[in-house]
């Protein structure tokens, strides 16, 4: 591992500027730590709000991540206040957490990491602590004490496993002073702490001693074969895909029986590798690397067991399906019955369903709330594989006993952390698919769903559009909300990929927004077969490509669904000269009926919304405003005016209030209507729906 330390940028730099710039450093490289794991602190001298220069602790604080930290995410302890706390014999949890928040010397700072004692009873300047892959290969191994001296001699201290937390605080405080000397400490099957009395030396250390470890492992690797070689062979990447879209709606409908989940399917070399080995199933159900992996990927991953031919023979799918249920409520039950054995009261039960699923031959797919979270459960993942891989090499794979990894699953402060969440929104864990996302109306109804808490798929005919849609909205929402697919909706084979991507990176589908449109203006005389044709392959075919091809996922995932047709005033209200647009709108509004009386059974709705007169960044009225406005008679910058003063409102209607409509469409709050006309209109006298 590399050192990324410069004297160039550090030179100059304070002592919380300093921390801040080791931090990111530490955090910038996966292989330290991933997601928020890891803390770094420095004792620093400060001037509290009397104005006397007091000694403080600057210690990461929780909900803040190494590699984009800033100072105002360390929080400052009065070292005088926390340092008696060393004395007392036992300090639990809630009580260090409450004697840590009357030790700040900002109330308004964040919570201190639950490792702050562990920096505040060590009197050095700078220290830092990783969970990192190299050092989790040597700790969660069957003899980690041996290993750890024979690579680090007496440099650093070896500490046998204890829950992070005061005692572990206390016990390293008392072998450090043991140990003048050491560079820092092993905590086994947790990670690395190096100290110095500069954040250099404190930094050089963990690169050092992480390098140590990776040379080590490099050396015991060498000609043996990772987890005993292959046992399954891979599938083709093609056949690989057509497993999981398959196979994807079944899982989700499980994974998802208390809370609804989105999943995401990985097949990077380091996944396959290890699902398909002859050790994957023993070496998985060990337990974690480190707690803080496990508090992303629970205990132990499910293994999918695959027996028959049902992977490339169609007649087999139900059996694979109901094979694959059995597996995953097993799970469950497992999980409920370690649950059962080790809870205690006032306890509640989390998700027994497995966050991580192995599919030999085929690759992992991971769950979570939200895509982002889905994604950091895949790449925590990735770090147990590696950690487990060179732990085979080192020696055998060991993690903690259940009963240990229960106390830090079900660990009370995580448990409440849980219950402070802020409630979810609306759409949140729902998935939704737009098409023609990229015009007025489709934008805004993208946002707004997004905005709602959807996992919104942007589609869409021109892929530079739609990569720049999905960037826009992800930076919007500082999240990956968005995903961008194009699709061209009147094409079977381009609506059958793009739903194939959706089942892979987002494991379903709740939502259509049934948007893409297209207009032509011409008397019906003078329209050629061509136009017609046109308009009815996008307004009618597109339609139903899409609808069928979501109609079969949503029954297969078994949660329900929700359609929204963009239909259109002309259905109720025909204009002259836009014969095309409005039949084959019509055509549209009767398929929209027709989901709505094939869907109910499954507790699938579709309504329509029907628009008028939207202009604002329209793909569509940008290509007809000029003759529709001399089918009116006026000019074209007259038009917008002439569409609002037709209607009873008097208003203009925006994207923006079509979005709303969308909203309410495909929430609960429109539970119970199926199969209606929504006017966003301004009111129109000729299009009530009757
Ligand atoms: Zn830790």
């Amino acid at each position: 591992m590399k050192s990324l330390w410069k004297d160039s940028e550090a030179n100059g730099k304070g002592l919380l500027e300093l921390l801040v710039y080791r931090s990111r450093l530490i955090g910038s490289e996966p292989k330290l730590c991933v997601w928020g794991g890891g803390n770094t602190s420095s004792k620093t001298a400060e001037t509290d709000h009397l104005g006397k220069s007091i000694r403080v602790l600057r210690i990461k604080g929780s909900g803040s991540d190494l590699k984009s930290c800033q100072p105002k995410d360390f929080s400052p302890l009065k070292l005088e206040e926390v340092l008696p706390s060393i004395q007392k014999s036992a300090m639990t949890d809630e009580a260090m957490v409450d004697y840590l928040g009357c030790c700040l010397v900002d109330p308004k700072a964040p919570r201190p990491s639950i490792e702050a004692l562990l920096h505040a009873f060590l009197s050095y300047q700078a220290i830092d602590h990783t969970h990192a892959d190299a050092i989790l290969s040597l700790t969660n191994t069957s003899r980690p004490r041996q290993i750890c001296e024979e690579v680090y001699g007496d440099e650093l201290i070896f500490v046998p496993y204890v829950k992070p937390g005061f005692d572990l605080a206390k016990t390293l405080a008392a072998q450090a002073l043991r140990h003048p000397d050491a560079k820092g400490a092993v905590l086994e099957k947790h990670g690395l702490i190096t100290w110095g009395e500069d954040s250099k030396t404190s930094y050089s250390r963990t690169i050092e001693m992480v390098s140590r470890a990776e040379r080590y492992i490099q050396k015991k690797a060498e000609k043996k074969k990772a987890f005993g070689g292959r046992k399954v062979e891979l599938l083709s990447p093609r056949l690989r895909e057509i497993f999981i879209e398959r196979f994807m709606p079944e899982f989700r409908k499980v994974l998802s029986k208390n809370k609804p989940v989105i999943l995401h399917f990985n097949d990077s070399a380091t996944v396959l590798e290890f699902v398909s080995s002859k050790d994957v199933s023993v070496v998985s159900q060990q337990g974690p690397a480190t707690p803080d992996h496990m508090l992303r990927t629970k205990r132990i991953p499910c293994v999918l067991e695959i027996q028959g031919d049902f992977l490339r023979t169609k007649p087999a799918l139900p059996a694979g399906r109901q094979s694959f249920k059995r597996q995953l409520e097993a799970y469950a039950l497992a999980h409920e019955r370690y649950y059962q054995k080790f809870a205690k009261p006032g306890m509640f039960m989390l998700d027994p369903y497995p966050v991580v699923i192995l599919i030999p031959g085929v690759g992992m797919v991971s769950s979570g709330k939200d895509l982002d979270s889905a994604l950091v459960v895949a790449e925590v993942y990735e770090h147990s594989i590696s950690v487990m891989r060179a732990a085979s090499f080192v020696d055998r794979y060991v993690s903690l006993p259940p009963r240990e990894a229960f106390e830090i699953e079900y660990w009370p402060l995580e448990l409440y952390k849980l219950s402070l969440a802020p409630a979810e929104k609306e759409l949140a864990r729902k998935i939704a698919v737009v098409t023609g996302a990229c015009g007025g109306i489709g934008q805004a109804v993208a946002r707004r769903l997004a905005a709602a808490g959807a996992q919104v798929v942007v589609t869409d005919t021109n892929p530079a559009k739609v990569r720049l849609l999905e960037s826009q909205i992800n930076t919007e929402f500082k999240a990956k909300k968005a995903l961008g697919i194009p699709m061209d909706v009147t094409r079977e084979e381009s609506v059958q990929l793009a739903f194939g991507q959706i089942l892979r990176r987002l494991g379903g589908l709740d939502i259509v927004v049934s948007n893409a449109g297209v207009a032509t203006v011409a008397a019906v005389e003078h329209l050629s077969l061509a136009e017609w044709e046109k308009n009815l392959a996008v307004n009618a075919t597109g339609h139903f490509i899409v609808s069928r091809e979501a109609l079969r996922l949503m029954k297969n995932q078994g949660k329900g669904g929700n359609f929204i047709f963009m239909v259109t005033k002309n259905v109720l209200a025909p204009g002259a000269e836009f014969g095309a647009y409005s039949a084959s709108k019509a055509a549209c509004a009767q398929l929209a009926r027709i989901v709505a009386i094939e869907g109910a059974p499954f507790g699938i709705r579709s309504n329509m919304i029907n628009p008028d007169g939207v202009f604002k960044d329209s793909g569509l009225w940008a290509k007809i405003k000029k003759d529709r406005a001399k089918t009116f008679g006026i000019s074209e910058a007259g038009l917008e005016e002439h569409y609002r003063k037709r209607n009873l409102l008097q208003v203009r209607v925006e994207p923006e209030d079509i979005a709303e409509n969308v909203l309410f469409l495909a929430s609960h709050r429109s539970s119970k209507t199926t199969g209606a006309i929504l006017p966003v209109d301004g009111g129109l006298r000729e299009a009530f729906p009757r």
